[in-house]
């Protein structure tokens, strides 16, 4: 077979984007060479419906082993009980858990979407909220905070099967021990999507959801910084609370409800290859150095958001606990739409987002959310924020001028050859 140069040419010419450039988009990471050496490997051709041990299919018996590998250092990274490593991606996930706890038209409670919240979490274009039905809570527009008694009064007055702890763009850490009395007294499942912070609460630099919730959902590529992908786990088994029976009439376990729902009832066939790359992942995260780059990754959140700060720019909530912070830009006249295309054409690249309380639509928006995962994996400290604020501002006082967005884009390139990637 003749190469296909069309495709190997243009990932050649990904690859130099992404080594040229300032990645600030807070859900993008990049893995380590050994995640992507697994992922591209000749485990994508193996069909293991089922889970290892129980599987439709002849052969499995390594598959087996790395999807046990997979499981059993993810349990050991959260303290779980049981996981299911096999959720194509964070939303499937979340589809899963929601098959599980819900019927059709049930009552769910989640974080609304345009104050930072997932489209997997009710929204009216997704599953979620198309099949179910989606009630939100809010931030406060005086804190930019979820405010946990407003939580509870919606809670109490709609009396949702589940709720959903978790976020896209909000850069403060949840009170899960609050979320789960409210779930106790009006009788949900909590559920905490810790898609975004999972590495720091990995590294126990964030509170921890797994003593107080009953499901976690996470993606794996964000701060994890493993291949693209999502799980399931829990921090405590025992007979499931939507009253789903085996054949012989007893409760199953939590577990085996969760992992129906995975398999057969969302997805076929798992992606062994990326289970592969998710073990890979997982143990680079049982290591000291992983600790250390989260530890980082939040030092350096903490100087950007200084550094904006003191340029006059307003973060939601006033500063950050985690990884990433949200802009908002209307004291500065421009949307978060011309602020992304600026950056972009100067090679930062960063995403334009709603801001609570946004009159602008989605497609515009006044926002932008920053992250520093991705950077941090490149070697960045807290000194190159202050860099980094210095060159967004220069592009966003002059927004239109063609000729700062070529020049800082000229000492952005130059600057990012310090920080090598993938180089062998
Ligand atoms: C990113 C994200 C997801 C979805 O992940 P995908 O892998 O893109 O499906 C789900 N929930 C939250 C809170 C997220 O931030």
């Amino acid at each position: 077979m003749q190469r296909d140069t069309a495709i190997f040419d243009l990932i050649g010419k990904e690859l130099h984007r992404q080594r040229e450039g300032i990645e600030l988009i807070a859900s993008e990471n990049f893995t380590s060479a050994q995640v992507i050496e697994a992922m591209g490997s000749c485990l994508t051709n193996k069909y293991a419906e089922g889970l290892p041990g129980k599987r439709y299919y002849g052969g499995c018996e390594i598959v087996d082993q790395v999807e046990t590998l997979a499981i059993e250092r993810i349990k050991k990274l959260f303290g779980a009980v049981w996981a299911n490593v096999q959720p194509h991606s964070g939303a499937q996930a979340n589809a899963a858990v929601m098959l599980a706890c819900l019927k059709p038209g049930d009552k769910l409670l989640g974080f609304n979407l345009s104050h930072g919240g997932h489209l997997s979490h009710g929204s009216p274009v997704n599953l979620s909220g198309k099949i179910y039905q989606p009630f939100h809570y809010n931030v406060e527009q005086e804190t930019g905070r979820v405010d946990m008694n407003k939580v509870r009064e919606i809670a109490i007055k709609e009396r949702p099967k589940l709720i959903i702890c978790g976020a896209s763009a909000y850069s403060r850490d949840w009170d899960y021990a609050t979320f789960r009395a409210i779930a106790d007294e009006v009788g949900a499942v909590l559920l905490a999507d810790i898609a975004h912070p999972a590495g720091l609460i990995a590294a126990k630099l964030l509170n921890d959801p797994i003593p107080h919730c009953h499901i976690i959902t996470t993606t794996t590529h964000k701060t994890l910084r493993g291949p693209r992908g999502g799980l399931i786990m829990i921090g405590k088994d025992g007979e499931n609370p939507f009253g789903e029976k085996t054949l012989k009439g007893e409760l199953k376990s939590l577990s085996a409800v969760l992992d129906a729902a995975v398999f057969p009832g969302t997805q076929g066939g798992p992606l062994e290859h990326v289970i592969a790359a998710k073990a890979v992942a997982f143990g680079e995260a049982l290591t000291d150095e992983f600790v250390a780059y989260q530890v980082q990754v939040k030092k350096n959140a903490h100087a950007l958001a200084e550094a904006m700060t003191a340029k006059d720019y307003k973060i939601i909530s006033g500063g950050t606990d985690n990884h990433m912070m949200l802009i908002d830009l209307r004291n500065k006249n421009i949307s978060g739409k011309q602020a992304e295309n600026a950056l972009v054409k100067a090679d930062i690249t960063a995403n334009k987002n709603m801001v609570p309380y946004d009159d602008k639509s989605p497609f515009v928006t006044s926002g932008i959310r920053l992250g520093t995962p991705a950077i941090t994996t490149r070697g960045m400290k807290e000194k190159d924020m202050a860099q980094i604020a210095a060159w967004i501002d220069r592009l966003v006082v002059d927004i239109e001028n063609e000729g700062t967005i070529a020049k800082v884009k000229g000492e952005v390139n130059e600057y990012m050859k310090q920080f090598p990637l993938y180089e062998k």
